[in-house]
């Protein structure tokens, strides 16, 4: 069962029974009663699980460390993409923009603004320009009526 750390991320890989691959940032996978937010490869989504139940319903043999690093590479690519179209989507168009590893070392989570998904400092890389946590669907800080902060 693969644990992946890059930069300040760290991130736990699992096979779900019926989702396929799902990645679970460290702050989540240690809740016990609570919801917790795993985001499900196949559907490019966050989703809300029950954590007892999520737990019941992964798959004893999981990735390997090999898909569990592929599967994050396809999740990053495709936060980079979202990122890029966010970005030149602005008013302002800043173009430059990209995303790195969080450079606050503290653990950060917070909802979109844009599409309400759970962001997370553990999970997604950061706006090289506004510091903010991206979201998967690729909004930052950023924002086109104002010049990124
Ligand atoms: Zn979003
Ligand atoms: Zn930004």
């Amino acid at each position: 069962m693969p644990w992946i750390r890059r930069g300040a991320r760290r991130v736990w890989l699992g096979q779900h029974m019926t989702l396929g691959p799902i990645i679970v940032p460290e702050g989540e996978i240690q809740k016990q009663d609570d919801d917790l937010m795993a985001y499900v490869a196949a559907d490019r989504t966050v989703h809300k699980f029950k954590a007892a139940v999520l737990r019941t319903n992964i798959q004893r043999r999981g990735l390997t460390e090999e898909q569990a690093a592929q599967t994050l590479d396809a999740f990053d690519e495709g936060a980079r993409q979202n990122h890029h179209k966010y970005l030149s989507g602005l008013r302002n168009a800043y173009n430059e923009g990209s995303l790195q590893e969080s450079t606050v070392a503290k653990h950060r989570s917070s909802q979109c603004w844009r599409c309400k998904a759970h962001v997370d400092s553990d999970l997604n890389l950061e706006c090289a320009l506004c510091n903010w946590i991206a979201c998967q669907c690729g909004a930052c800080g950023c924002r086109s009526d104002e010049p990124p902060f």
